[in-house]
């Protein structure tokens, strides 16, 4: 029998196009997942059947979107699509001064070496690879200022991504108010699990800031979804739509970086946003020599167009109740099999907790790279290592980072995979865990020199 009053959460759309996905052998796996160095990354996407190393740039665009590629203006500069995504971005975000850049990190790129001076401090909840590593490039450090739950995949604080103001408070006074030229803050955060921060949180860490005079700049690139947990989690917030939470959000900081890949829903695109006159103008300045003139960034006239619409529908409530949904139906599977996954399930993939999958595996053997390599050879689902690969070496000491989450993140694209994938995936998962006990350990047998986990290659020891 139904249980009364339950209602499936479901999508607010139909589908009009389909595109075929392959299917493989576990023979055949064997060789591709050999042939890439047992790094997922190296697959080709041609040899995957479920695709969930990313939800960046890889949602599926509306009609809508659609229709307004055609509608792209390829002028070199002055492009009607500059502003129309000019309006969305201040209708929706609230952010006064628009820079377009091809992707995310090309807006951290701008905003690292526009504020950041040799030797400054840059306090931030977690730290995030692209982000990170740009404000080293600019003679920055950065200082992990979230609260300690974040680093405990078993904590279930319904705010993780929230900031500990004593951890700030003590930095500040060490280090001094005017070597810290602003606080990275990023919203759904990534390396917690797609955590959220709270508006409680962002309201008190906004005074202490401003007692110092230090900007917030926003890691935006997945706003929707954090405005989405505050309606659900945070008191008072839920009768409110989340389009009137994403601009609080934004709303108590100074500037944003933006991956328009994940929560905007577009292939490609990415801004950087920001209320300071003087810093807009070295930013629309700087852009031309990395990107391309201050009116395209980089990108088409048709992908800021996309771009546009693609802010309007994804702070919906429909569409984002429905995009979280999915992610949470994945994670509750997962956790009523008994697999160990980090809690609460966040908002844009389920995170597996390789440290207690595979309690007989040290970080050195990169057990959650092998986890993921061997997701793939059950079922041909690709997912990614969030661990001791991603988390990189320590500049100075040139030591392995060892983060105290080791995950393999299962990564759900915004409106492109069925809730039948999501069982398989849950499946293969359950699968893989029951024989947890055969798998082996990895040893890095090639390591680039930045970001690493990208093209690192390894070998089963
Ligand atoms: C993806 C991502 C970035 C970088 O954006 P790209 O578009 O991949 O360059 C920055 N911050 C977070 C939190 C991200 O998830």
């Amino acid at each position: 029998m139904r249980p009364s009053k339950q209602r499936s959460w479901a999508e607010p759309y139909k589908i009009k196009m389909v595109e075929p996905v392959k299917m493989t052998s576990r023979k055949d796996r064997e060789k591709f997942i050999n042939d890439a160095g047992y790094n997922t990354f190296l697959l080709r996407s041609d040899d995957v059947y479920i695709d969930l190393l990313t939800d960046s740039g890889t949602s599926a665009m509306s009609d809508q979107q659609w229709a307004g590629m055609m509608l792209g203006d390829e002028a070199y500069a002055g492009s009607r699509n500059y502003y129309n995504l000019e309006d969305a971005v201040r209708k929706y975000y609230g952010y006064r001064y628009l820079v377009p850049t091809h992707q995310g990190r090309a807006a951290e790129h701008l905003i690292s070496q526009i504020m950041i001076r040799e030797g400054d401090m840059i306090p931030g909840n977690m730290y995030f690879t692209t982000t990170r590593l740009h404000q080293e490039l600019a003679g920055g450090q950065f200082v992990d200022v979230i609260i300690d739950e974040a680093h405990d995949p078993e904590s279930e604080h319904p705010f993780k991504g929230n900031v500990d103001l004593q951890k700030l408070e003590d930095l500040i006074k060490k280090a001094g108010a005017d070597r810290i030229p602003y606080v990275s803050i990023a919203t759904s955060v990534n390396m917690a699990g797609g955590q959220p921060i709270s508006l409680e949180n962002l309201r008190a860490l906004r005074e202490l800031t401003q007692k110092h005079n230090i900007p917030i700049i926003h890691d935006m690139t997945r706003v929707a979804e954090n405005a989405y947990f505050i309606k659900m989690k945070e008191k008072g917030y839920d009768d409110m739509p989340v389009v009137a939470i994403v601009r609080e959000i934004c709303d108590l900081t100074d500037g944003a970086t933006m991956s328009a890949k994940k929560d905007a829903l577009v292939n490609i695109g990415g801004f950087l946003a920001v209320n300071d006159k003087e810093i807009f103008e070295e930013a629309r300045n700087l852009v031309v020599v990395y990107e391309g003139l201050h009116t395209y960034g980089g990108l088409a006239g048709r992908d800021m167009e996309a771009m546009a619409r693609g802010i309007s529908e994804s702070v919906q409530d429909d569409h984002i109740r429905a995009r979280v949904g999915q992610v949470q139906y994945l994670g509750d599977k997962l956790i009523e099999w008994k697999v160990p996954v980090v809690r609460p399930i966040g908002s844009h993939g389920v995170f597996l907790d390789a440290r207690k999958i595979l309690p007989h595996m040290s970080q050195d053997q990169f057990s959650a790279q092998a986890l993921a390599a061997e997701l793939y050879l059950d079922s041909g689902v690709r997912s990614m290592e969030r661990g001791v690969v991603s988390a990189g070496r320590n500049p100075e000491s040139g030591e392995h980072n060892y983060p105290s989450l080791e995950m393999v993140r299962l990564t759900i694209p915004r409106r492109v995979y069925t809730q039948a994938h999501m069982d398989v995936v849950a499946e293969s998962v359950a699968e893989v865990y029951e024989n947890r006990k055969r798998i082996r350990g990895l040893k890095m047998v090639y390591e680039p020199k930045y970001l690493r986990f990208f093209q690192a290659r390894f070998e089963p020891l």
